[in-house]
């Protein structure tokens, strides 16, 4: 072994001596939704397939008519060649879902808010940037890249986040407050509205990340952002989830993306989305906001499951949306909760530090709109009472 190799294998052991080595685990999802592991089919309790639209028949009939018609890849960057009239016509499309000027496509959510935030911030250095202390891994990386220190405020604590900004950032050259509508792992909700305000008040710039709310929540899906249209400044969001595809977009003011066009390095030095995936964001652009029906059912199935978790004894979660936290402590406990749920038949991963913090090692349970109430209780009785 070379000198890094050896250092690389130290470092795999200390995260093995802690019990949090990650492992890939193959699956197949069949058209029903089922998972399909090890030869078990399981109910699925994990994927962020909240509307099941992955097997939507129409996503898959216009990812496969637009490759037939436009070929399976882009060529280029957007900057070259890259760019096709589908891509400025779903962008304009996501731009009108979102209820803002302008959009712009991204290979993916981790890029988008990777290279998005350090554009930001190329433009005014030294600029105090305010994060919720629970934003996606993604965001970090994005500041880091930027090489700036976050002001991180208490998880969605607001009254913290102006107190932070009474004393920080009140002679830097700009201020952005950064943060998540609906919050992956804890499946609470930020408020957009008292958010907006504080910026304005502070002339702050705000980012919400909307990952986990497009598709479910806002008018007709289009996230939380849209009905409160002007209160946030970028709005990012991906395809990857609810919409049933890949990819991600952000979305604000011409002059924004007019800018990102031209600084923002995870969109100039990529080579853009191919037609598949710009077929199926389009589908998905078609069917999502007629799907009241089935976000409503997600919240009846998000309410059932909370109600019967605290009937267990499980202190009460701040979620409402269709991510359940199970909080069980210690990484190993939650392990083996999974476990336990797996040999009956249900897939819902343990959620461990680093991904969440130490201590709240947990099931994230996440729901479909596909679930039926009797999968509710299913699961409910194989987590059992509160240990
Ligand atoms: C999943 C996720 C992302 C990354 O999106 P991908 O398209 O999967 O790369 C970004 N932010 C949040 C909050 C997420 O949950």
């Amino acid at each position: 072994m070379g000198s890094l190799d050896t250092l690389i294998d130290k470092a795999l052991g200390e995260i093995e001596g802690r019990g949090h080595r990650r492992m890939l685990s193959p699956v197949t999802i069949a058209p029903n939704g089922m998972l399909r592991r090890d030869g078990c089919e399981m109910l699925d309790f994990s994927s962020n397939d909240y509307l099941g639209l992955s097997r939507h028949p129409e996503l898959i009939a216009r990812a496969r008519d637009w490759t037939e018609r436009y070929g399976v890849g882009s060529g280029a960057s957007r900057l070259v060649t890259g760019t096709s009239e589908a891509h400025l016509t779903v962008e304009r499309r996501i731009a009108d879902f979102k209820r803002t000027e302008a959009a712009l496509l991204f290979a993916s959510g981790w890029q988008a808010n990777a290279a998005v935030l350090p554009a930001l911030l190329a433009a005014a250095p030294g600029a105090a940037v305010f994060t919720d202390r629970l934003i996606h891994a993604s965001l970090h990386h994005g500041c880091a890249a930027a090489g700036v220190r976050q002001i991180r405020f208490r998880h969605n604590d607001l009254d913290h986040l102006e107190q932070l900004l009474a004393r920080n950032g009140r002679n830097a050259p700009a201020r952005i407050i950064v943060t998540e509508s609906v919050f992956s792992m804890d499946g609470d909700t930020a408020d957009l509205s008292r958010l907006s305000q504080i910026a304005s008040a502070h002339d702050a710039f705000l980012f919400v990340d909307e990952a986990h709310a497009t598709g479910v929540h806002g008018p007709g899906g289009a996230g939380l952002s849209a009905a409160i249209p002007g209160g946030v400044d970028l709005v990012m969001g991906t395809f990857s989830k609810a919409m049933g595809s890949f990819g991600a977009y952000v979305a604000g003011s011409r002059l924004l993306c007019d800018y990102l066009v031209n600084a923002c390095s995870g969109f100039i030095y990529s080579t853009a989305p191919p037609p598949a995936v710009l077929g199926a964001i389009d589908a998905a652009l078609d069917v999502v906001p007629a799907m009241n029906v089935q976000r409503r059912t997600l919240t009846e199935l998000g309410d059932r499951l909370r109600a019967g978790l605290i009937h267990a004894g499980y202190p009460r979660s701040e979620s409402s949306t269709q991510i359940v936290p199970v909080v069980l402590g210690e990484a190993r406990n939650a392990v083996a909760v999974s476990q336990k749920l797996a040999e009956q038949g249900m897939l819902a991963a343990a959620i461990r530090p680093p991904t969440v913090p130490r201590g709240t090692s947990r099931l994230r349970i996440a729901l479909r709109s596909t679930h039926e109430q009797a999968d509710i209780d299913r699961l409910l009785e194989a987590i059992g009472p509160c240990p």
